[in-house]
């Protein structure tokens, strides 16, 4: 008797929103299971596909057969596709693509297959092992012609500074010819090195057990664990003072949970910079419960945390955005630490924001939701106030040692990066035997060289933006594509030889800081000096043992870790972020002002800030400097709904971009005249704005233009984008993308 034929339906990892149907050949029906991978035929080529499910059908007339069934466990339960579902539906992204982004990239690592590693091998094994690694050479000849593989094995090397091997088989396959090519022509370096092993196991740490909370934490502790006892959807905003005691809170909860047979998921911006926070976590819980994601780990290592997260080894798991899609099942709690951090949210491909998706997550899950944050969102204490989110407070340090006192220093007419004010302090503080910091906010102020002919700065031929000046590597690069001269070098406008230099990069206060102050131990912390794997940890250690007086740094430095040394905080252009063209600009500066002044005096002794400005009036800085959110809050939040933006509208943004200027331009120009039709066709109380040059106008050589849509209704928003993806035609030669709640602008 023949039996129904099985048909199922799978989603592809392209970029297309259907999902397809095949036949599963009798030998193969045994082996089929939601979450599996199968081989199928696609256009003439064979592609891993993802099932959905099995479809009951009779008439299977024209459907192809699959291939092969890949994976013998199901790599995601139906909860995690319902996660997935929303998501594609959400971000308007195929969610065969959402399923590749939400699995680890090693599980394509076809190596792997059966030959897996227990996850006890990795912490407990002893043995060193080596591995190659290819450099870019520091003084590349001539570049020879090369063929098209040699060419793009040399781009990624470029690009990285440093690539294992291994990784290059991954990504090129067998491309041991070339490599020895680029070697002769003297383009890279080859080198052996230890096995890179994560940092955070090595650490041997002390075990502590649960400190004796204060009455602000206990309150805390005691909501969060009533909400966990209900084990429904419960968010909380978490907004304390830095130092009050958060990360402890969260301890105490997830071993609440973990107590109740649940499980914990943990999201923190850049894993790399919170060793701290990690450690705390490895001295109080057992390591084995412990699963972290972070971005050292190669694509094998990715796997095999993914794996035993899988297989229910791993209770807690902690990591950064994308960990949000952590194979963990019966969450109990989800932790979001430093919820304002710009970085949960992904910036290309599936542009989703974990910090928001950690909310859906924890609807789904009936989990506890703790968004945790010195500096919450405006849109996160909007939510707050209007009952969205529970709001808990710790409004004072643990230790009880007051919040630092800050003097601000007007830096007009000063003809120096460093004012003597600054200098005097620095002075008193490394001769009194303390620590400090200095603080560049750098973004859009790096050095760079201008002409002294023609006052043209050097500026990167691919990106609208100027190249920054290393020095000590003599070079001019481009922080976003990788472009780089030799420098000084000559000006490419006029040719003439007397290049200037302007602005203050970290690395020349750095210099500035060892002419003012020969003898103090001083150290740079940003991009360049944290490259190497390990670097970072390094120089934190260095800071926290005493053998340096001065920790000169980016951003990177604002972030997680106590330096109870440091009683002097020194901030050098402090309103360089208000100038960026993008409505959280007040925002990020109070954000990033109010971090950096709370990494003061978090130890015995009272700490001190001083604060240079050219012009110190603005509300971002003065709040900040009285340490005062909730002021900020009011006002910024006026200025969102005078403006129209978030809390008080949602946007979407749509990106056009390409290598031929003109064809950008009429694909922005089109897509906004269908986008102004379907709002008015279908009545939306939406504003369709632009198409505008980027602000960034060129990247890695592409023109881009964009669209804003704002609507205080999100339906609306969605009912417009829906309809545009189904009217809009695209060109092969212009990128399109759609960015729902976009946070980056530019
Ligand atoms: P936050 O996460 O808010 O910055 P932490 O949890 O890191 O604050 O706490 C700041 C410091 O105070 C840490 O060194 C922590 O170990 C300590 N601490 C936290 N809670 C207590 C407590 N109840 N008693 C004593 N020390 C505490
Ligand atoms: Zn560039």
């Amino acid at each position: 008797m023949p039996s129904l034929a099985q048909v199922i339906e799978v989603a592809v990892p392209l970029p297309l929103e259907k999902t397809y149907h095949y036949l599963v050949p009798a030998g193969l029906v045994h082996r089929i299971a939601t979450g599996r991978r199968v081989f199928v035929p696609f256009g003439g080529r064979r592609l891993s596909a993802y099932i959905l499910g099995t479809v009951e059908c009779d008439e299977t007339g024209g459907l192809k057969e699959i291939i092969d069934v890949i994976d013998d466990e199901p790599l995601w339960t139906e909860n995690e596709l319902d996660f997935f579902r929303w998501i594609a539906s959400y971000y308007l992204h195929p969610l065969g693509e959402v399923l590749k982004t939400a699995l680890p990239s090693g599980i394509n690592l076809s190596s792997r297959k059966g030959s897996a590693r227990e996850p006890e091998t990795i912490t407990g094994g002893h043995t060193i092992r080596f591995e190659t690694l290819y450099r870019p050479a520091p003084s590349p000849p001539v570049q020879d012609t090369l063929g098209p593989k040699a060419a793009e094995v040399l781009e990624l090397i470029r690009r990285e500074q440093e690539v294992p091997a291994a990784e290059l088989r991954s990504r090129f396959g067998q491309c041991s010819t070339q490599l020895k090519r680029l070697a002769e022509l003297g383009l890279i370096q080859q080198e052996q090195r230890e096995i890179y092993r994560d940092p955070f196991r090595e650490q041997v740490t002390r075990r502590d057990s649960p400190r004796e909370l204060n009455l602000h934490q206990q309150a805390a502790l005691d909501i969060l664990n009533q909400a966990a006892d209900r084990q429904a959807f419960a968010p909380y905003l978490l907004h304390g003072v830095t130092g009050s005691g958060k990360t402890e809170v969260y301890l105490q909860a997830i071993a609440h949970v973990l107590e109740k047979g649940r499980t914990a998921l943990v999201l923190v911006p850049e894993i790399s910079l919170t060793p701290q926070l990690v450690q705390r976590f490895r001295a109080r819980f057992d390591s084995g419960d412990i699963a972290i994601l972070h971005s050292g780990l190669s694509d094998g290592e990715r796997f095999d945390e993914w794996r035993r997260i899988r297989r229910g080894l791993a209770r807690i798991v902690i990591g950064a955005r994308s960990a949000v899609f952590a194979p963990l099942e019966r969450i109990g709690i989800i932790v979001v630490d430093e919820e304002h951090e710009a970085s949960f949210k992904q910036g290309e491909g599936l542009r989703y924001n974990a910090r928001d998706l950690a909310l859906v997550r924890g609807r789904m899950e009936g989990a506890t939701v703790v968004l945790g944050s010195a500096t919450p969102l405006i849109t996160s204490l909007h939510a707050a106030d209007q009952g969205r989110l529970g709001l808990i407070r710790l409004p004072e340090r643990v230790r009880g040692n007051p919040m630092p006192m800050v003097d601000t220093v007007a830096m007009q007419g000063v003809n120096a990066a460093i004012s003597p004010q600054l200098h005097q302090a620095l002075q008193e503080t490394v001769a009194g035997g303390g620590q400090a910091i200095v603080f560049l906010n750098r973004r859009g102020f790096a050095t760079f060289l201008v002409c002294g002919e023609c006052n043209q700065p050097l500026a990167c031929p691919n990106c609208s933006v100027t190249l920054t000046y290393h020095k000590s590597r003599g070079r001019s690069v481009c922080h976003y594509c990788d472009y780089a001269v030799p420098a000084p070098g000559t000006c490419p406008a006029c040719g003439c030889l007397e290049l200037k230099e302007l602005g203050a990069g970290t690395e020349r206060i750095e210099h500035s800081l060892q002419d003012l102050l020969p003898g103090a131990r001083v150290l740079r912390m940003d991009s360049d000096t944290t490259s190497g794997k390990g670097s970072h940890g390094r120089l934190l250690s260095r800071m926290a043992d005493g053998s340096a007086d001065i920790l000169i740094g980016t951003q990177m430095i604002t972030k997680g870790h106590d330096f109870p040394g440091v009683t002097l905080v020194g901030v050098i252009n402090a309103e360089a972020s208000l100038n960026i063209p993008d409505f959280r600009s007040a925002e990020r500066t109070f954000q990033v002002l109010s971090q950096v002044i709370g990494r003061a005096g978090r130890g015995d002794a009272p700490g001190r800030v001083l604060l240079q400005a050219l012009n110190p009036g603005h509300y971002a800085i003065q709040c900040a400097i009285a340490h005062d959110g909730e002021s900020f809050y009011r006002q910024e939040l006026e200025f969102r709904r005078e403006a129209g933006y978030p809390p008080f509208a949602f946007l979407a943004r749509i990106g056009f971009s390409g290598t031929a200027e003109r064809a950008v331009e009429e694909r922005a120009e089109a897509g906004a005249h269908v986008l102004q039709q379907l709002r008015r066709e279908l009545k939306l109380r939406l504003e369709v704005l632009g198409p505008a040059p980027a602000p960034l106008y060129r990247l890695r050589g592409r023109y881009r233009r964009q669209i804003l849509l704002k609507s205080p209704i999100r339906g609306d928003l969605r009912r417009l984008l829906a309809a545009w993806f189904t009217r809009r035609t695209s060109v092969a030669t212009v990128r399109e993308f759609v960015d729902i709640d976009p946070v980056d602008m530019t």
